[in-house]
């Protein structure tokens, strides 16, 4: 333990965004005087086109959260038997197939991007198959082209799980515009919050009032009921929340990259890997993953940093597929397993100074230097 990097107050992986409590307590005054709370109200529509705009989208609908959101959008087309996607990814991805009653197929990653193998899931396309689901890990665009391709010639539905990538773009599109929907999470944990949220954005107006009614109980007037829905509304606190946040998003995003590029000029020289955005990528550097050397390494460093108030997450580990629920899933993608053994989150969030990032940095340098993995 090197005293000079111990933390007085302790840092975590992420912190929520809030805004200025004035800024909030102004927006929410018109839900006092409309008396409008929720289903459908002025602020939600008002988030609903900023968001249009600022994610570069067709269309939007918005939810109470983003795991609803998802099951949404598989509900809504339709879907049976079974989804490729990959076991990389945050649990909710992968509930969210099985709550539809499909079955997830497990599709290994590429170890650079640390996303879906499109040539791995060619190999797993079954007459069962109806879709692919990859996740933009960590923000990093998926290879759209080659996945797309995939899709149209298997005749597969194409769903992004795009919660970690809100606001990236790529070649100056829209993450949101790829496949057929995608689906961003606006929890407070992300770079993007309206306290819990979710947004499906997608090219079809058709398929908008479809996972409308969905969120609203399937009701498509006060008398009538066309199928079995559930109830993911986004409230107008929630809307307001959002609105407010909207508004530091460009700020939030530049501060992140600050962090980025402060961690990267300061571990280059040290023997671990992070990730690397391609010049076409306008980034949100939602995250922070290194991968070390070993488990045993990123597990002496997990827990070496908390002695200087450094709170690290593996994500993601265990992969998917390693948790009790969806084990008896052929066991077939080592690299996943592999990079889920050897990742490791380090503090990321738009009000983490630059001299926090340093002695962060500089906690890891010396810990990993104790553990001979220096270069
Ligand atoms: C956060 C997250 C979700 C779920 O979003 P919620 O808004 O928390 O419901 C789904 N997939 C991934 C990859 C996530 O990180």
């Amino acid at each position: 333990l090197n005293k000079q990097f111990i933390f007085d107050e302790p840092i975590f992986v992420t912190k929520a965004k809030l805004p200025e409590f004035e800024q909030y307590s102004e927006r929410i005054k018109s839900i006092w005087k409309n008396n409008w709370l929720t289903n459908n109200g002025p602020l939600l529509n008002e988030l609903k086109g900023k968001l249009t705009n600022y994610l570069n989208v067709s269309e939007i609908e918005l939810f109470s959260n983003g795991h609803q959101a998802l099951e949404i959008a598989i509900k809504a087309l339709d879907l049976k038997g079974e989804i490729i996607t990959t076991p990389f990814t945050f649990v909710s991805t992968v509930h969210a197939i099985k709550n539809c009653g499909i079955e997830p197929v497990f599709c290994d990653i590429d170890p650079v991007t640390l996303n879906i193998n499109p040539d791995e899931i060619v190999k797993l396309i079954t007459p069962k198959t109806s879709a692919i689901l990859p996740v933009h890990v960590f923000g990093v665009p998926c290879d759209h082209n080659q996945i797309s391709e995939i899709a149209k010639k298997h005749n597969l539905k194409l769903i992004y799980d795009a919660a970690h990538a809100f606001g990236v773009e790529v070649d100056g599109k829209g993450i949101g515009t790829f496949g057929d929907v995608s689906m961003f999470s606006l929890h407070a944990t992300k770079v993007y919050n309206t306290i819990e949220g979710g947004a499906l954005t997608f090219n079809d107006r058709q398929f908008g009032g479809k996972v409308f009614k969905q969120k609203n109980f399937g009701l498509s007037s006060a008398t009538s009921v066309d199928f079995v829905g559930t109830n993911a509304k986004l409230n107008e606190f929630q809307a307001a929340m959002g609105l407010c946040n909207l508004e530091s998003i460009n700020e939030d995003i530049a501060n992140r990259e600050a962090i980025y590029h402060a961690y990267c000029s300061k571990l280059k020289d040290v023997n671990i890997n992070f990730i690397e955005f391609d010049k076409n990528v306008k980034a949100n550097y939602s995250y922070f993953p290194i991968l070390l050397p070993n488990k045993e390494i990123r597990d002496l460093i997990f827990e070496n940093l908390q002695k200087y108030n450094i709170f690290t997450r593996k994500y993601f580990y265990p992969v998917c597929n390693d948790f009790e629920c969806y084990k008896e899933t052929p066991y077939l993608t080592p690299i996943a397993r592999d990079i889920g053994n050897r990742v490791l989150c380090l503090p990321m969030y738009s009000e983490l100074s630059i001299d926090a990032v340093n002695q962060i940095s500089n906690a890891l340098i010396y810990e990993l230097s104790q553990t001979n993995v220096l270069v």
